[in-house]
């Protein structure tokens, strides 16, 4: 096997894979010989590009539509995906929401379906495919968290929340899993060029990254490619790593 087929045989589901860091990861997992599915949940024709780029390449791909917010929705799209695939090797919780404001005035719907979201759907996707990886006696599970649920900011408690959320959610389903062969991590990225952030101005930002430059979504596939690779990353859980330009140094 090639170095760059360690995944041959292997299936990842990857959540908001249309877009965005979700497609950069979808297209890094796919060099990797694993068959890719890619969740959408509003972008049918961006998810099928996604799909066609793949297959090109010589790649097993394929989109299922799911409200990763909706536990109902969640489980269908898992039984789909068991049902075709029959396997669930690797699982990126990536689909993810901003609704920003104030704390003062948030409205709630904005706070829960930040929550809806980010948290619980990821939430979901865990415990659904993990019924599956602890069948298997092993799996990946990789989140994609942010800086910003390490450092706090200003109009965005609702997604800050749900971002340190998904960082205790890894470590405390990393612990649970750890004899099992399964691993949890978490990625952190900064502030990466995507349509979540085409509304912010860069010049302020760019000046808090040492690299010097917003992070591109490929940035972060690389290191979830990373994460998902055996026996590369197999000795790493509960972890949480920063890709953000240097923003944060631990
Ligand atoms: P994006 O460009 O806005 O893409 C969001 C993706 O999530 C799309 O594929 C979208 O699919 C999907 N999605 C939205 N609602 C969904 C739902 N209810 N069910 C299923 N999928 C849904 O965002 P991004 O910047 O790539 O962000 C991806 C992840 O990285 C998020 O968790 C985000 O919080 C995190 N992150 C981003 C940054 C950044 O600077 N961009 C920084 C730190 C962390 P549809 O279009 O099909 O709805």
């Amino acid at each position: 096997m090639t170095e760059s087929k360690l995944l041959e045989g292997k299936t990842a589901l990857i959540t908001g894979a249309s877009r965005g860091i979700g497609k950069a990861i979808a297209l890094a997992l796919a060099e990797t010989g694993a068959e890719i599915i890619v969740n959408y949940s509003q972008s049918p024709d961006k998810a099928e590009s996604v799909v066609e780029s793949i297959q090109a390449n010589g790649g097993n791909a394929y989109s299922v539509k799911a409200n990763i917010a909706e536990e109902s929705s969640v489980n269908e799209m898992i039984n789909i995906v068991l049902e075709r695939s029959k396997r669930i090797d690797v699982l990126v919780n990536n689909a993810g929401i901003t609704k920003d404001g104030l704390l003062m005035r948030m409205k709630t719907e904005d706070w829960q379906a930040v929550l809806n979201l980010n948290l619980n759907g990821a939430f979901f996707c865990t415990r659904g495919v993990a019924r599956q990886m602890l069948k298997q006696k092993q799996g990946r599970i990789i989140n994609i968290s942010s800086v910003v649920g390490l450092m706090g900011n200003a109009g965005q408690t609702n997604y800050a929340a749900s971002k340190a959320g998904l960082i205790g959610l890894t470590k405390s389903t990393a612990k649970e899993f750890a004899s099992r062969g399964i691993t949890v991590n978490s990625v952190t990225p900064g502030f990466i060029s995507t349509d979540m952030t085409k509304e912010i101005n860069n010049d302020a930002i760019i000046s808090a990254i040492p690299l010097g430059r917003l992070g591109k979504p490929e940035d972060v596939a690389g290191t979830v490619r990373f994460l998902a690779s055996d026996p590369a990353a197999a000795y790493i859980t509960g972890q949480t790593f920063n890709v953000d330009g240097g923003m944060i140094m631990n």
